[in-house]
């Protein structure tokens, strides 16, 4: 019975959301070009691919053609969800792969030599820490999306499972 009223909870938000996409589009209709700005202006530019599209402007297209959701941005979170959604008038739904498996960053701080590799590749600033002083990552606001671990020289950056009071807020 729970697994029924999920699916037509997970239905429902599959309608409203592709409905407040198609409204987008025909509110755009000719200005295609306007929208993909203002969607990839509020992307977070890091390339990475995660959302399946090959950068940002890419994935701002796929929305815009009605190909992708608002949700498929890792590292962006549920803050570009929710900017996206009020853009778009779409319903708020988490992050596709937190909603998955919620995972954050946790520095190993005994580890950390300091050299801010990893502030420079967080798209959301939630890594604080000063040059030759160990780091750390402010659990709430990061995004999972593991752009801080490719950097790291001492290899001292591990995912974990979100804790529960963290997990994202849903629908
Ligand atoms: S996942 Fe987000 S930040 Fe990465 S390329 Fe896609 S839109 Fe850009
Ligand atoms: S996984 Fe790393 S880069 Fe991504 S938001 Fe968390 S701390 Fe920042
Ligand atoms: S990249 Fe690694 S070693 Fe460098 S500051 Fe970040 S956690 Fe510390």
């Amino acid at each position: 019975m729970e697994m029924i009223s999920a699916l037509i909870v997970m239905g429902a938000l599959c309608l409203s959301g592709g409905l407040a996409l198609a409204w987008a589009a025909r509110k755009f209709a000719g200005n295609e070009n306007a929208l993909v700005v203002q969607i990839e202006e509020l992307l977070p530019q890091t390339q990475c691919a995660q959302c399946g599209y090959p950068g940002c402007k890419p994935y701002a297209e796929a929305i815009v053609a009605g190909e992708a959701d608002i949700n498929q941005c890792q590292p962006g979170g549920e803050r570009v969800v929710k900017a996206l959604g009020q853009l778009l008038g779409a319903d708020y739904r988490p992050p596709a792969k937190v909603a998955e498996k919620p995972m954050v960053a946790f520095i190993r701080e005994a580890e950390c030599i300091g050299c801010t590799l990893c502030i420079k590749a967080c798209p959301v600033d939630c890594i604080i820490g000063a040059p030759k002083q160990m780091h750390t990552v402010i659990t709430a606001d990061c995004t999972g999306c593991t752009l801080c671990i490719p950097p790291c020289p001492v290899n001292c950056i591990d995912m974990e499972m979100l804790p529960p009071r963290w997990q994202p807020e849903r629908p």
